[in-house]
């Protein structure tokens, strides 16, 4: 449940000048005792890193997310690097991914020397739209990834019936719903692979980190070698054999995460429910406010699902407006709210137009979205009072700028 306001402490808010409030930020971590208590105790033990709290943090989270396995990486972006290299993509492979999201998530084809292609997204809902994707998948195709933009799953269920009819590999990019659920299924075993990211304003934190979620084990196996320089065995596993033998079997990385940051993560992974519920509180406190004002309108949410909001996004009707995001995100900003815009779409960063001769055009109701769209303030640690807040000040601003 999220803190409601004492009335004091709710005068004291209101009576403070703007310039006094604090700066809501879009999200950030809550660490409390227990997390300090679990880094702690790591530190002051034999290991560090690739010892016991890494597979404790495997098992744990894969219990959380209902899928067999679970493999502990450095973090969302390697995560989405060992998902593409465990799907066996490689040069001359195209996979298809939504421009709606973070650059990671199409730069992880590029890793692996493979082509993205940008599939548009649902005006309703900005997610992957699986009749766009249909309309990409070419005899080159191998995977797709799908992202849970904002914390919304994706509709796996055109998604997969898809991939199957065209022997693809389905990657989700989980980073913004751990914690969600589509039709009963936990997000985290919605599709063949699926990543998750720890940074601090995603839903549970390591400081870095990330997680990929599997039921093939043997996937799960090759991520793991995967992210410690392709050898087969760890340090540890030698140090129990007495052995100092090794072999490099393929070409990783270093991807490895602590277990200092394992530690963390078991603790954070405790509070993750009582997270989810704050976050989908405050949304609903949003969507209450905003039902009745013609110039926000927040993303649709579909039926059948439990978003696990990492962010949650308004779309600015501009045509109602005399100014344009830009200025709504300045005066919002001013205001002490911590606005964001989730994000450039990603076939209109420079790389890919050069790299990959994308341009503007290609996917209309992303870009038509890109326009409009702000990410409000929403983490664990806010109250209602901040909510009200984040509410008036909106309502504020839009009512000065209506035409
Ligand atoms: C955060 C995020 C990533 C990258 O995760 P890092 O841990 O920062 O590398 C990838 N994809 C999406 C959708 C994200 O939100």
């Amino acid at each position: 449940m999220i803190a409601t306001a004492n009335p004091t402490m709710q005068n004291i808010i209101e009576e403070r000048t703007v310039e006094e409030r604090p700066f809501l930020p879009y999200g950030r971590q809550s660490i409390d005792e227990d997390d300090i208590q679990a880094v702690v105790d790591v530190l002051r033990s034999d290991w560090l890193t690739t010892g016991p709290k890494v597979g404790e943090f495997e098992r744990a989270f894969a219990e959380a997310t209902g899928a067999k396995e679970a493999v502990a990486i450095s973090n969302g972006t390697a995560a989405l690097h060992a998902a593409v290299y465990a799907a066996d993509i490689g040069p001359g492979d195209e996979v298809i991914v939504t421009p709606m999201t973070f650059a990671a998530s199409a730069n992880c084809i590029v890793y692996q020397g493979a082509t993205p292609v940008f599939a548009d997204v649902d005006p309703a809902t900005l997610l992957l739209y699986p009749a766009q994707v249909e309309a990409k998948i070419t005899p080159k195709t191998k995977a797709i990834v799908a992202v849970d933009y904002a914390g919304q799953p994706c509709d796996y269920d055109a998604l997969c019936q898809l991939a199957q009819a065209h022997g693809l590999t389905l990657i989700a990019d989980a980073c913004h719903s751990l914690g969600g659920s589509y039709k009963g299924r936990p997000v985290g075993t919605l599709a063949d692979l699926n990543t998750f990211s720890l940074h601090p304003v995603k839903h549970i934190t390591t400081g870095e980190g990330g997680v990929i979620t599997t039921d093939d084990t043997e996937m799960a196996r090759r991520m793991r070698t995967f992210r410690n320089h392709g050898i087969t065995t760890d340090h540890r596993q030698r140090e129990a054999q007495g052995s100092w033998f090794y072999e490099m079997v393929d070409l990783g990385y270093n991807y490895r995460l602590t277990d200092i940051q394992c530690a963390l993560g078991i603790s954070q992974l405790k509070k993750l429910p009582a997270w989810i519920q704050c976050r989908q509180e405050i949304a609903q406190i949003y969507d209450r406010a905003f039902a009745a004002v013609p110039a926000i309108t927040p993303l649709t949410l579909q039926p059948e699902l439990s978003h696990a909001y990492h962010l949650y996004v308004i779309r600015l009707n501009l045509d109602l407006l005399c100014v344009d995001r830009a200025q709504i995100f300045a005066d919002l900003r001013a205001g002490g709210i911590g606005v964001n815009v989730h994000y450039v779409p990603v076939h209109l960063h420079p790389f890919y137009k050069e790299r990959f001769g994308t341009h503007a055009g290609m996917c209309p109701v992303a870009e038509a979205a890109y326009a409009q769209i702000l990410s409000l303030p929403i983490f664990p640690a806010m109250t209602e009072v901040d909510a009200e807040r984040v509410i008036h000040t909106c309502l504020d601003i839009v009512t000065r700028n209506r035409q």
